[in-house]
């Protein structure tokens, strides 16, 4: 298993739409097992294919305080959403950041699964909202989409300024 490096905002590769994936195989299955590996290292709770620079369709999600119930969405595609719940959200892919966003409180959701089976799951709460973050990673939305253009780019303005700093001292 390899760690992979994670595009961070505002980098224009964030802005990708994801493509649909044809055959799961094992190749597939190695980048998803790195893929886990990159989340629970950062740690996160979930990381789409298009933060590690790969405009794929897949996504992995990991919400239990155990850390050991991995679930891993290949062409997911949102059947039924219903409720509103608001969360305070960050993204690995916006070190630093956590800001409220609303979404469907439950969602309904089909999916190939690691075997390429077809799956369709109810998640609600945290593992929706978690979903439905990813997803939209898949289509190169962020969730500083759903603030205020001035809050966001607030946001890039700091981590800008973060990056050039980081890199004089590595230089
Ligand atoms: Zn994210």
């Amino acid at each position: 298993m390899a760690k992979l490096k994670i595009l961070e905002f505002p980098d224009p590769r964030l802005r990708t739409k994801a493509t649909l994936i044809d055959v799961v195989d094992d190749q597939l299955r190695i980048f998803i097992d790195d893929m886990l590996e990159t989340m629970y290292e950062a740690p996160g709770i979930g990381l789409a294919a298009t933060q590690v620079n790969v405009h794929k369709r897949v996504l992995v999600t990991d919400v239990s305080v155990e850390k050991d119930e991995p679930f891993v969405l290949i062409n997911p595609l949102i059947l039924e959403k219903d409720g509103v719940t608001v969360t305070d959200e960050g993204c690995l892919s916006v070190p630093g950041y956590y800001e409220e966003v609303e979404r469907a409180e439950h969602i309904k959701v089909r999916f190939l699964d690691r075997q390429g089976d077809d799956v369709e799951l109810e998640a609600h709460g945290l593992l929706a909202v978690c979903i439905q973050h990813e997803m939209d990673h898949l289509d190169g939305k962020l969730f500083v989409d759903y603030l205020s253009e001035a809050k966001r780019s607030r946001i890039r303005t700091k981590l800008e300024k973060g990056r050039r700093q980081q890199s004089t001292v590595v230089a």
